[in-house]
């Protein structure tokens, strides 16, 4: 048995001993050293997206090999991050270069991965359900770290730090010296501006409905902060001489932030979409402007990332001092705390959340 967080609907979530299936040759047992709280995660909850239920949320999660099938190849104990989105290498799209559009992933998530005390299937969030004490996954979803690398605070680079760090490189492809907007300050946001300044960007105007985010924004390298406002791409131009910026990050995912990241990019710009956004809403371009401004628009999943490839460049960021894994962690918590975390979340105050676990003691060796 082991704890897990279990939705069994919109809006009905709570910790439960659960049993998760068993173990096969090409698997790995992990136990969870941290797991943070994903935006993603709330909208399995809030009705955003309709998964199956129950279903064991979490996807973005470190922790050690604690049994490895005949085929794993991975040796019991080493320390590793969770990758939710394994490329299949065969598909069209992984024949491509585009392994993050591997037309398996999402197919992925209608997995069972266990059952309830009542004997009940539940599925796991993203093929992981990380919110739990221990997981039982495919080696193909988990990616080594190295012992010296902070265990728990890890858990980032498999969610927020590979999509926004990604979204600012890959999707954006921000350059040294562009000018870079970044709305919406949650993991993936601050991430976002992360990578912005990684990419040698300047300024990185970073921008939420909050004001309590401004310290969160200079840490990760913004040169400015602005509280969303009806002008806010008049408050762009008059910190990019006039023109917008060269490159905007919205990440959010609603019809009103994308719409202000688009109007705020400059003729000839890049305006990425980050957000997770629901489908009830629509967003209105004229056909004039679309001529006239000569943007891209682009979304960014997963920040367009190969994770066995690049969590390894964003490591050596780490050695070299340049990422922090823990600036943007502002609440440790338990896994009986996640719901608390969703309503800070929904308020939108305070940076990610990261869930450890007692029981496991793996963060403390760390
Ligand atoms: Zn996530
Ligand atoms: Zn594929």
């Amino acid at each position: 048995m082991t704890q897990a967080l279990v939705v069994t609907g919109p809006g009905e979530l709570g910790v439960q001993d659960v049993t998760l299936r068993p173990m096969g040759d090409a698997d790995v047992r992990v136990d969870i050293a941290g797991v943070g709280v994903c935006h993603s995660d709330l909208s399995m909850v809030d009705g955003t997206l309709r998964p199956t239920y129950p279903q064991v949320l979490g996807h973005e999660a470190s922790g050690v090999v604690v049994e490895a099938g005949s085929d794993a190849g991975l040796p019991v104990g080493r320390h590793v991050v969770l990758n939710w989105a394994v490329p299949c290498d065969a598909c069209w799209h992984c024949d491509h270069a585009e392994p993050w559009l591997c037309s398996t992933i999402e197919a992925r998530t209608g997995t069972p991965s266990g059952t309830l005390a009542d004997g009940t299937t539940f599925e796991a969030c993203l093929g992981l359900g990380a919110m739990a004490e221990q997981v039982v996954v495919p080696a193909t979803a988990v990616v080594p770290l190295p012992d010296h690398v902070p265990l728990a605070e890890s858990a980032l680079l498999g969610c927020a730090i590979l999509t926004g760090v990604g979204a600012a490189r890959n999707a954006a492809r921000v350059q040294p010296g562009d000018s870079v907007l970044v709305i919406g300050l949650g993991g993936v946001g601050l991430s976002a501006v992360t990578g912005a300044r990684l990419a040698g960007a300047d300024p990185i105007i970073a921008v939420d409905v909050s004001d309590s985010k401004e310290g969160l924004a200079r840490t990760a390298g913004a040169t400015d902060f602005l509280v969303a406002s009806s002008d806010l791409a008049r408050d762009v131009r008059a910190l990019t001489h006039g023109r917008g910026a060269d490159r905007a990050l919205e990440c959010v995912g609603s019809a009103t932030t994308i719409r202000q990241a688009w109007t705020a990019t400059r003729r000839g710009g890049t305006c990425v979409i980050v957000g997770l956004g629901r489908k009830d809403q629509e967003v209105a371009f004229n056909p004039l402007e679309l001529f006239h401004f000569s943007r891209t628009l682009v979304s960014s999943i997963y920040g367009n990332s190969d994770a066995r490839r690049d969590i390894e460049g964003l490591l050596a960021y780490v050695a070299d001092g340049r990422l922090d894994l823990a600036a943007t962690i502002t609440d440790r918590i338990r896994l009986a705390d996640v719901p608390a975390a969703f309503e800070r979340m929904r308020r939108g105050e305070g940076g990610r959340s990261l869930v450890t676990f007692p029981t496991n003691d793996h963060q403390e060796r760390s």
